[in-house]
């Protein structure tokens, strides 16, 4: 079969591991077994994620007597992804570096099968053309989950204590105190809600509590009870409810039809005057133009997160200059410890897909023509 893998170019300067290990885990929170491969050809803490690390498939792949091209050329007609599409049996394509499998390219790629995400959220596959054309769509459920929460505890942090600036006036030579105080808070005692609770949106919650804030969740499924009592959390029934009350929401929902553009100008301005937003979920989930005019109004304090529309955000993306963000190109889940998990994972769905054993159901997003296992748990599709 042949396998069409698009991933995020080389680094500038060859990669050289600065530390020796990557500490070894039992297991995800919760109790899911981290990826089970029958083996892997690379060493974890390796840069695995751009086109020369190749996700450590090749060798696994070509023993099989299957084909592998690996790209960073993904956008546009003449792009070594639309002209490689249309004889893929499989295409495995990373969030962070997306090949937007559209409707159309599904129309083109008559013999695929198969729609494999390394990483977390599928919504640069067109999940509604995936069920029409019968295309299982599967990604590594789990791997950076974690990554992306210390992410978000990060920028939460970042935002309210004022960090980038106060290093910057360090990096210019300065040293005006007022300068880097005039925007900083404490955390302690703040609301701090997240827009699903799932696994980064509850991983949040927990890593949250320690800093004495009274943590807000809203979810389309409520957390067991002992959870909620574990934590004070407060339960809200939409995020309308939730974020009037909070002085940090963090966005952690899958972007589907139903969190498309949730926070345009009359979610913000319901929030408090001087509130942090922090995305790492999908950039869509917010009105990109909204959050601008939020910080450029005062609105919001600041803005962070890592994920952006389209990928790779443009040189004159708004984002890129507005005041007060603490953005990063989208990284929250490809640290090299992220990608060990993500490339052991693609491996573990290729076995059982080319074995023609299940591919775990957690795993699962669309499969025989409908959404399953976590799809069907987290996703909506427009039909
Ligand atoms: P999970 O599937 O564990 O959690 C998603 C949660 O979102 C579920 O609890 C789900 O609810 C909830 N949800 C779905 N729709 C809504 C809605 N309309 N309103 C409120 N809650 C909703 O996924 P993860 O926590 O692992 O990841 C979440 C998202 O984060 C991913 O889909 C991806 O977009 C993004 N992500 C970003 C990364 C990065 O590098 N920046 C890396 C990894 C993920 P329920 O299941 O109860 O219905």
């Amino acid at each position: 079969m042949k396998v069409l893998c698009v991933l995020y170019d080389d680094p500038s300067v060859p990669f050289s591991a600065v530390r020796d290990d990557l500490p070894s885990l039992p297991g995800y929170p919760g109790g899911q077994t981290l990826p089970t491969p029958s083996s892997v050809d690379f060493t974890p803490g390796h840069l695995l994620g751009s086109v020369s690390g190749e996700l450590g498939l090749r060798r696994f792949l070509e023993a099989g007597g299957h084909t592998l091209v690996v790209t960073s050329s993904k956008d546009g007609a003449d792009s070594v992804f639309d002209r490689e599409l249309a004889d893929a049996d499989v295409v495995i394509s990373q969030p962070f570096w997306p090949a937007y499998l559209t409707a159309g390219r599904f129309a083109r790629a008559p013999r695929l099968k198969l729609a494999l995400t390394a990483g977390i959220g599928s919504d640069h596959v067109d999940l509604d053309a995936a069920i029409a054309h019968g295309v299982t769509v599967a990604e590594v459920t789990y791997c950076n989950s974690i990554s992306v929460a210390e992410h978000v505890v990060m920028s939460i942090l970042n935002l309210v204590r004022n960090f980038v600036p106060a290093h910057q006036i360090v990096r210019d030579g300065g040293w005006n105190i007022a300068d880097a105080v005039s925007r900083s808070y404490d955390v302690e005692g703040m609301h701090v809600g997240t827009v699903a609770a799932g696994r980064i949106g509850l991983a949040v919650l927990r890593r949250l509590a320690p800093f004495d804030v009274h943590l807000h969740y809203t979810d389309r499924h409520r957390l067991p009870a002992a959870v909620e009592e574990e934590l004070g959390l407060t339960f809200h029934t939409s995020a309308a409810e939730m974020v009037p009350v909070c002085d940090v929401v963090t966005v952690n929902a899958p972007l589907h039809p139903e969190t498309e553009g949730l926070f345009d100008d009359a979610l913000i301005s319901s929030m408090k005057r001087g509130a942090y937003l922090v995305n790492t979920a999908r950039a869509r989930i917010v009105d990109r133009d909204a959050v601008v005019r939020g910080l450029e109004s005062g609105q919001l304090a600041g803005y962070a997160g890592d994920v952006w529309y389209p990928q790779p955000a443009p040189a004159d993306h708004p984002w890129r200059t507005m005041p007060h963000h603490a953005m990063t190109p989208h990284i929250s889940g490809s640290s090299l410890s992220a990608q060990a998990r993500y490339a052991a994972g693609t491996r573990e769905i290729l076995e059982s897909f080319f074995a023609g054993t299940p591919i775990r159901e957690e795993y699962l997003i669309v499969d025989g023509g409908k959404l399953a296992g976590t799809g069907a748990h987290s996703y909506a599709v427009k039909s």
